[in-house]
């Protein structure tokens, strides 16, 4: 059986990168390396990582952004390389979506191993997923590596913002996600425009992925709440 795991590593200093690549190499993964935000964000988005290793001091943007932008789409676990060993930044990468942390100069046991806790992890927590990256709620196909959503086989052609909405939810079927979580989680803690903009993302969402938007099946409005996924045993 010839399976290697895809890592993406994103790490700006080529020193650095090289190390880690020869080490994750060495055990066995294959790795996707990338030098800043914006090619990790590409990188993530064609190659669907199984994990994603993430320096948190990137040239162009900062990784806490990356993060918070691969997190929103993507349930790949992220682990957060950084130089930075403060308490704080550990916290707010945790608080952000990581799930773990691993401060420079780290040896190659300490990050082999925390890479299969990760990974196994992600099996256990993930066991729904039909194929790897994808989500099937009844006739809705959520594919989180290519962003689309099939409705019974149909590219049900959302926008960014609708395709993020939907995978959120989807990644969560069966609980109520808040207002607030869902412009924080897309927009950022400062997006403006109150939850206007959420509901004509619903609307045309609706219109797109339902028979009878009036009467939906698939995503349901928590009143003065938030939206809510049905499970995949409720339909
Ligand atoms: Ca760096």
């Amino acid at each position: 059986m010839d399976f290697h795991y895809k890592v993406l590593l994103i790490e700006d200093d080529i020193s650095m990168s090289h190390y880690t690549e020869t080490i994750l190499e060495l055990s066995g993964f294959d790795v996707i390396p990338a030098r800043n935000a914006r090619d990790a964000e590409l990188m993530a988005r064609s190659h669907c990582p199984d994990i994603i290793l993430l320096d948190l001091g990137l040239p162009d943007t900062d990784g806490m952004t990356v993060l918070s932008d691969v997190r929103s789409w993507s349930v790949s676990p992220v682990i957060v390389i950084s130089s930075r060993d403060e308490d704080s930044s550990k916290i707010a990468a945790l608080e952000n979506g990581a799930d773990d942390y691993v401060v420079k100069p780290y040896i190659k046991q300490e990050l082999i191993a925390r890479i299969n806790v990760a990974l196994r992890h992600q099996q256990i927590s993930h066991e729904s997923l039909q194929s790897r990256g994808s989500l099937d709620i009844g006739g809705l196909t959520v594919d989180l590596c290519r962003h689309r959503v099939l409705v019974e086989g149909r590219d049900a052609e959302l926008t960014q913002s609708e395709f993020r909405i939907v995978a959120l939810l989807a990644q969560n079927a069966g609980a109520v996600i808040t207002y607030g979580e869902i412009m924080n989680r897309l927009w950022g803690p400062n997006s403006v425009g109150g939850n206007q903009i959420l509901r004509v993302n619903m609307v045309n969402i609706r219109r797109k992925i339902e028979h009878d938007p009036s009467h939906p099946k698939y995503i349901f409005t928590e009143n003065g709440v938030g939206y809510r996924m049905a499970a995949p045993d409720e339909l």
